[in-house]
């Protein structure tokens, strides 16, 4: 039998996830947000399974909005950095997208354009620092771009710094900032999925839901089921060896583990290699069985081990690194990272199945 490590997913489970983001957000427009290969999941699967629902798609850069066309989709497609020069935005127009704009740059190639025409998004910096227009610039850039004939749409977008922590102080901060903007009546998207779930008075006309359409939280102190989020990968592989050892013995490169009692030890098949991270630290739990188990000893490129003791495993049986059963949020938890990272870090080592399509 073929190396069982595989990604599921469950695309069923994603359109849930895309309901609740509606339901949770019932005036606003919701762009589902599928950059990076969808999280990872794969984008033609996931644009496919969310077109006949979803109000259009939102990516980092013109080159994923190139993908989707290809793919067939016909709806609304914003690209969240925007432009990188005069040709993607020769292409932006030319593919009907919609272009997050943040610089003077990105303002003087659309100043070239001749014919067609373009919405675009004036990102604002309401305190994050890292794209964007300052509050007080916004104005004038909103003005110059009703001079272009080409400027077809006017929004404002901005993003929260801290909305994954809703009592942070600096949440109030940005709200802040970008009431100062409320005068001039456009239409604005300042929701990631941190904001669409605690702060529904920011959901404005149009929210930008990503990390929570893949079931997963984007809060700190919540895991995706805790939000009645589904997870919609389920990473997992099978049992490769097992081996009896007696207590003092060691596991792994590094002795990364030392039994302190007689255990049995299960080597499953997927590593950082497959993109299983490498700082799953001793104790991060796999599924078996319906069982939470701890990994024992250092992650390596084409195995872990994990500590079966007292448990009925034979070779071949199934453990599940994260998805239905174990939150990939949990998993993160122990690795000092977030579900997002997991998700798009697996390599192609792992193969894909798709349920529900
Ligand atoms: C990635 C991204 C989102 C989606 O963020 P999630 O936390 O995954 O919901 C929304 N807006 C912008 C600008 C982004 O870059």
């Amino acid at each position: 039998m073929a190396r069982a490590t595989q990604a599921i997913i469950d695309l069923h489970a994603l359109r849930e996830n895309y309901q609740l983001a509606k339901r949770t957000a019932p005036h606003a427009r919701a762009y589902a947000v599928v950059k990076a290969n969808a999280y990872g999941h794969g984008v033609a699967q996931v644009a496919n399974a969310l077109k006949a629902d979803a109000d259009g798609f939102a990516v980092a850069c013109v080159d994923e909005a190139i993908t989707l066309r290809q793919l067939g989709i016909l709806l609304p497609i914003l690209v969240l950095e925007g432009p990188m020069d005069l040709a993607e935005c020769q292409a932006a127009v030319e593919l009907d997208l919609e272009l997050a704009v943040h610089n003077q740059q990105q303002l003087s190639w659309l100043a070239c354009l001749e014919g067609g025409s373009i919405h675009v998004l004036v990102k604002v910096d309401s305190g994050m620092h890292r794209l964007g227009f300052a509050v007080h610039e916004v104005p004038g850039v909103v003005s110059q771009l009703r001079g272009l004939s080409v400027v077809s749409d006017i929004q404002l977008m901005s993003h929260f710094a801290c909305a994954d922590e809703p009592e942070h102080p600096f949440v109030r901060q940005q709200i802040e900032a970008l009431q100062t903007l409320a005068p001039m009546k456009l239409p604005m998207s300042l929701c990631n999925s941190a904001a669409v779930l605690t702060l529904p008075e920011c959901h404005k006309q149009l929210i930008r839901p990503g990390i929570m359409l893949y079931g997963s939280s984007p809060l700190v102190d919540k895991t995706g089921p805790q939000l009645n989020l589904s997870p919609v990968m389920t990473l997992q592989s099978n049992i490769i060896a097992l081996h009896d050892i007696r207590a003092g013995e060691s596991v792994g490169y590094g002795q990364g583990f030392v039994a302190d009692k007689d255990s049995r030890i299960a080597a499953v098949a997927i590593g950082y290699g497959d993109g299983y991270p490498r700082s799953a630290k001793n104790g991060t739990p796999v599924l078996i069985k319906g069982q939470m188990r701890p990994i024992a000893g250092r992650v390596s490129m084409d195995m872990i081990t994990v500590d079966v003791t007292g448990l009925d495993v034979v070779l071949g049986d199934t453990v599940t690194l994260w998805g239905t059963g174990l939150s990939a949020d949990v998993v993160a938890q122990h690795c000092d990272t977030i579900s997002y990272e997991l998700f798009c870090q697996l390599t192609s080592r792992v193969k894909f199945r798709y349920l529900g399509g």
